[in-house]
């Protein structure tokens, strides 16, 4: 199943995409908010049934109508994996990295698919990262690689958007990968059993349609199981977690000469079986 948080007439729903509409959740299932969380706390209990009513109903709204929200607005955390594609690690001038490379993107970064990225007032080196984004479906710590894949919900595209010369100017790259609108995903959540095999999937990214970045998910160093059972030894993983999976060679920073967004650039993230987000990059609103 397709899940997609989203704005019609003022109101924000979510529903299961159909074709190309959408079968809105909370109409038939009024036990069911408008929160992806609490969806995802309780899908053990309705996942079934819901996906039952959606197979029987006709779509309420076309996609075409809606406005498309972040799938997980406000998550407990936002964890993202350095260095996990090989050429992205030589065009970044760096070893192979012997272990895991994590840092957090504030959850205030979230951005709707569709929605602007902001080009901040505090730098002109904003760049781009395609990125596969896994979104945890249950409280789990300790998990081992092999049982990974019972704690995944889904599995989104995003963008991990960066910020070069406040990522490098200092040995932790938080701040970097935190301003405001930096972590855009959507544009929907695809269940595990829709989307198959998490790790043989296209995944591009264009930047007003020249295509920058172009490999597959088959190509990460840790892969999405490793990464879950590694981060699980640290920390607790929560319904609504999300975690930036890496991206592959072809970023902005690494070209000759560097090529930053600039204002009215429209970035695109696809990845086959999920779809695609795409922003444009403006200016970061006077407040
Ligand atoms: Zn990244």
């Amino acid at each position: 199943m397709k899940l997609a948080r989203y704005s019609t007439k003022g109101e924000n729903k979510l529903g299961a995409v159909k074709g190309d509409g959408l079968v809105e959740l909370g109409k038939r299932f009024p036990a069911v908010s408008h929160d992806m969380i609490d969806l995802i706390r309780r899908w053990p209990e309705v996942g079934s049934a819901i996906s039952q009513l959606v197979a029987d109903s006709a779509p309420d709204e076309p996609l075409a109508n809606v406005h498309l929200l972040a799938p997980v607005e406000r998550p407990g955390k936002i964890m993202a994996i350095g260095l996990n594609y090989a050429d992205h690690v030589q065009e970044a001038r760096q070893k192979m990295p012997p272990h895991q490379i994590w840092f957090t993107k504030a959850v205030t970064a979230i951005n709707g698919p569709f929605d602007p990225i902001q080009l901040p007032r505090a730098s002109s080196q904003t760049d781009y990262e395609a990125e596969l984004v896994v979104i945890i479906g249950r409280r789990c710590k300790h998990v081992a690689k092999e049982r990974a894949p019972e704690v995944i919900f889904g599995f989104c595209a995003g963008n991990d958007v960066s910020v070069r010369d406040w990522q490098l100017q200092t040995t932790q790259w938080v701040l970097g990968k935190s301003f405001d609108t930096h972590a855009p995903i959507g544009p929907w959540i695809v269940t595990p059993d829709e989307l198959g095999d998490p790790h043989t999937m296209g995944i591009r990214c264009f930047v007003n349609d020249e295509r920058r970045q172009n490999s597959n998910t088959r190509h990460l160093i840790f892969n999405v199981f490793d990464q879950i059972a590694h981060l699980s030894r640290a920390m607790t993983l929560e319904p609504g977690d999300v975690i930036f999976t890496g991206t592959p060679g072809g970023v902005g920073m690494a070209m000759s000469p560097p090529q930053f967004l600039k204002a009215g650039d429209k970035v695109r993230v696809e990845i086959d079986r999920i779809g695609a987000i795409e922003a444009i990059a403006s200016a970061e609103p006077l407040s």
